[in-house]
């Protein structure tokens, strides 16, 4: 099973034909996608998306979004998720974060829409989805002062010492496209010495297109069903079996999305494990055992 941790399944761009992307992914095993939302008026959509192909999804205001957001939808943002949290599919606060490569964006109102929905994750007991671009120190710094319950840095491609960070504050960095870019040195580099917890795959479709996407003269759409190719790479710069990958990137995904756990595991929730739900009893005894004569529930 792949879980493809950042994909936005909701964008047009895959109006004219997701069921055929989802069957595509499905063929390939990639199961299990996060739909982060990017604006207010996206929410309904994503929800919808991820409800009908059985995945999973984030909300939130994505900084190179915030132009065209006001203050209110931190508000419209905290109502839709104190109610998001009946649904099990919904998973983070994201994709948040700072934008500092695109140029002509107000920075002060990113870290202002950054610093809300930070507190938001918080509120809530969410993790956070994060956009990095040129901007992890920035984005550290608020981590620093707004504790969060981990998440993922989302396309990671800083330092050595801010890896280390955001590993230190709970976070998994996502690797996807840029990792297949023979350029991407730094990139290829945290892939392959990263420990075996800190990283989770990820394709952001229909952005960051492989390199196979990009040898020909047109740059083509990103897909989920990239994502095991994807793995691919990453397997032969760890030096690691596809297999253990795949089940590394499960156990990731599960520790910075905690929800998608429980999402993944209908049945735990229904029926939880006798050791991990009930208090011990006086007599250590757990609910397979059997009942001593004369001893009802009550
Ligand atoms: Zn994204």
């Amino acid at each position: 099973m792949w879980i493809d941790t950042h994909c936005h399944l909701d964008a047009d761009e895959f109006d004219a034909d997701r069921d055929a992307v989802v069957a595509r992914a499905r063929a390939v095993g990639v199961t299990m996608q996060v739909l982060p939302a990017a604006h207010v008026s996206h929410f309904a959509k994503t929800a919808a998306v991820a409800r009908q192909y059985g995945l999973a999804y984030a909300l939130g205001i994505h900084p190179l979004w915030v132009a065209q957001s006001d203050e209110a939808d931190i508000g419209r943002l905290r109502e839709a998720a104190r109610a998001a949290l009946a649904d099990p599919r919904f998973v983070a606060i994201g994709e948040i974060g700072l934008d500092f490569y695109v140029e002509g964006l107000d920075r002060e109102r990113q870290q202002w829409f950054y610093h809300e929905q930070l507190k938001l994750a918080r509120e809530f007991g969410l993790p956070a989805i994060l956009h990095v671009r040129r901007s992890a120190d920035a984005l550290l710094r608020e981590l620093g002062r707004i504790e969060v319950p981990g998440g993922i840095a989302h396309a990671f491609n800083g330092s050595e010492d801010q890896a280390g960070r955001f590993v230190a504050r709970g976070f998994a960095l996502g690797f996807g496209g840029a990792m297949t870019y023979d350029g991407s040195l730094r990139i290829r580099r945290h892939a392959a010495t990263l420990p075996d917890t800190s990283w989770v795959l990820e394709t952001d479709a229909p952005d960051i297109p492989p390199q196979w996407f990009r040898d020909g003269r047109a740059v083509l759409r990103n897909e989920p069903c990239e994502l095991p190719r994807m793995a691919e790479v990453m397997a032969r710069l760890r030096g690691v079996e596809l297999d253990a990958l795949a089940r590394q990137n499960e156990v990731n995904a599960r520790t910075a999305l905690p929800r998608l756990g429980a999402l993944l595991d209908p049945f735990a929730a229904v029926f939880p494990h006798p050791a991990a739900s009930q208090p011990p009893s006086p007599g250590g005894r757990g609910l397979k055992a059997p009942l001593p004569p004369g001893e009802g529930l009550g």
